[in-house]
């Protein structure tokens, strides 16, 4: 079975909400570290039946850039959220991520690519995205809309 790669923070659980909600400019590190804030995120619109769809298809492997301690957490709210939570990869930084990325075949990678939500204005990762062309990767830059992802999901593969 082919594999989908997908990421977590702002593709299906909403960290975006979690930062706008309790960032106050200065505690960054516990937003992102703090346990009982990621078991409580939210889980981003319709993305437990995309990636079921998804899963009949391809075996899912989660792929996010936190830190190799928030693995059990991150295993918790996976299954908290009723998604499936056998394959996870945490990874340090978004440059690994297209390592574990290579070193796989990857059917398709779903991912948002976007940094600076701490400055409450997403960017898109351009280089990432240029690379992953570059590499030949399939993706879907998640803009937030599981049903349109799913729209591209069917037209493509
Ligand atoms: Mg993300």
């Amino acid at each position: 079975m082919k594999k989908v790669f997908c990421d977590i923070d702002n593709t299906v659980a909403d960290q975006y909400l979690r930062i706008r909600k309790h960032f106050n400019g200065k505690n960054m590190h516990k937003i992102l570290n703090n346990e009982k804030l990621i078991l409580n995120d939210r889980i981003i619109n319709h993305s437990r039946e995309a990636i079921k769809l998804i899963s009949k298809k391809y075996e899912i492997n989660w792929l996010s850039a936190r830190p190799k301690k928030l693995f059990d957490v991150t295993k918790a709210w996976l299954k908290k959220k009723k998604l499936p939570n056998e394959r996870l990869y945490l990874v340090d930084s978004h440059e690994k991520k297209i390592r574990i990325l290579k070193s796989n075949d990857v059917g398709l990678f779903i991912d948002d690519m976007k940094y600076d939500y701490f400055n409450n204005a997403p960017k898109k990762m351009t280089r990432f995205i240029q690379k992953l062309k570059r590499l030949k990767i399939k993706f879907i830059l998640f803009d937030g809309n599981w049903k349109k992802a799913i729209n591209i999901y069917e037209k493509f593969f």
